[in-house]
């Protein structure tokens, strides 16, 4: 019988496992509660009408097709059993349990409210296509129902979007959300002009964009501040509702913004099976809920168990892709060679490839080591990363495609949302 190497999680820690392992005698199975590979980085663009989910999105099972020795099983995992070797998952009242010989968790991470959850109905997250989809049909429904609002405060609700988190997801969707509205919508209405949106940006330390080094970071939001994004720093938000917003000064005051949408992208939470883990090997976990591995990811005591990818903590490296991928191809190495004969735990080194964040139209901020770029060179380089690292010949095209729509032009080709989100929104407000 075949090596059975089970991976949790088909994002990209668990993508660039799965792949590495196509030519050895294993058995791969994939587990993920949603039938896709998310392109995270992307989502702010389906959120706001510029790319459609599928094309950041691509069926797992289709994107593994060609690889014999992969199958994938749309179930949440609930359970694993590390005595027993096996993973137990859910999927519409059935249960599945899957021995392993090889583990690897790639689960990720979820989103967090810093404890208060009451906060998640009104201003929904970033983390997965539900999120974006709602998002997108909350932007764009508030705009109709300004349209429909004869009440001058009530309408200026409508169009008042609140962004929380000056991280890149934030930083994104606000630009996005400013764009669309001064560019996208222009003449698209005729009870008010939606240029006279207001796009708030909240964060609660000294400046946004903190990883990223404080000139790279001032130059974004200079042009954040052009495109018309207002950036409030320093502000705690202590309440959410239907109708408002509201920031807690660092002195104590606190201003309450009547705001319709907000958006929430201020913190993020490891998932719940880094403390299963933690709970049957004594690993620890970082405050965050993430699992410090060992420096060749696997957990203590256990070395056919390895955590990659956002829910690992290991040497301070950050939650970002690359970090994903690269630990995810290290585990599958380190299994291939452990098969081969070779046991030696290897070190996982992380090669950083920089990081950047797409401000505006043409304008994004790139920073590898010393080198840094802003402006449309950095939004050129921005679009080959992108188009590099997008799943699929099709989606690469498809997304050009869109790209060359919005970006040249001003339109968006994806702005259908559900009914049932917009009636929604009506009806609670
Ligand atoms: C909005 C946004 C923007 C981002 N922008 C960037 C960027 O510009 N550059 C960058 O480098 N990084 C960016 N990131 C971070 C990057 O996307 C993550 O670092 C990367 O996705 C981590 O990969 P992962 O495989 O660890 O987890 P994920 O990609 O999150 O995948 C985890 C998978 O596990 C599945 N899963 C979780 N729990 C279970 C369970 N119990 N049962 C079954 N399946 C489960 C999920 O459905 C998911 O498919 C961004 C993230 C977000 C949310």
């Amino acid at each position: 019988m075949s090596h059975r190497v089970v991976v949790i999680g088909s994002g990209f820690g668990g993508l660039f496992a799965t792949r590495h392992l196509e030519r050895a005698d294993v058995e791969v199975t994939v587990i993920d509660r949603t039938t896709h590979h998310l392109f995270q980085p992307l989502l702010y663009q389906v959120a706001t009408g510029i790319l459609s989910e599928g094309e950041i999105a691509p069926a797992m099972r289709d994107v593994l097709r060609r690889q014999a020795n992969a199958r994938v099983i749309l179930a949440e995992v609930s359970g694993i059993d590390l005595t027993a070797r096996t993973v137990t998952a859910e999927v519409g009242g059935r249960e599945l349990v899957t021995p392993y010989d090889s583990l690897i968790v790639a689960a990720g991470m979820g989103t967090t409210y810093f404890g208060h959850d009451e906060f998640a109905g009104d201003a929904p997250g970033l983390k997965s296509i539900d999120d974006a989809l709602e998002l997108r049909a909350r932007i764009f429904g508030a705009f109709e129902m300004a349209e429909l609002e004869p009440d001058a405060d009530a309408r200026r609700a409508w169009l008042t979007f609140a962004v929380v988190g000056g991280g890149p997801t934030g930083v994104e969707m606000a630009g996005q959300i400013a764009d669309l509205a001064r560019r996208t919508l222009r003449g698209n209405f005729r009870n008010f002009d939606p240029a006279d949106a207001r796009v708030l940006l909240i964060d609660a330390g000294p400046r946004i964009l903190a990883s990223f080094h404080p000139r790279l970071a001032a130059k974004a939001a200079a042009e954040l501040a052009r495109i018309g994004v207002e950036i409030r720093l320093g502000g705690r938000v202590t309440g959410v509702d239907a109708g408002s917003i509201t920031v807690e000064r660092d002195g104590g005051a606190s201003d309450r913004f009547p705001a319709m949408t907000k958006v929430w992208a201020a913190g993020v939470t490891a998932s719940p099976l880094g403390q299963l883990l933690a709970r049957q090997t004594g690993a620890e976990l970082e405050r965050n809920g993430q699992v410090k591995v060992l420096d060749d990811c696997t957990l203590p005591g256990h070395p056919d168990v390895f955590v990659v990818g956002d829910l690992m903590s290991l040497g301070g490296l950050p939650g970002v892709a690359e970090v994903a991928m690269q630990a995810g191809h290290h585990a599958a190495g380190q299994i291939i060679r452990r098969l081969a004969g070779d046991s030696a735990p290897r070190r996982f080194v992380y090669r950083d490839l920089g990081s950047l964040s797409s401000i505006s139209r043409r304008f994004a901020i790139v920073e590898l080591g010393p080198i840094r770029i802003s402006g449309r060179l950095g939004w050129l380089v921005w679009l080959v990363v992108h188009l590099t690292f997008l799943t699929g010949f099709k989606n690469r095209l498809g997304a050009l495609l869109h790209w060359v729509i919005s970006f040249c032009g001003r339109g968006r080709s994806e702005r259908t949302i559900s009914t049932r989100g917009l009636i929604g929104r009506g009806r609670r407000s």
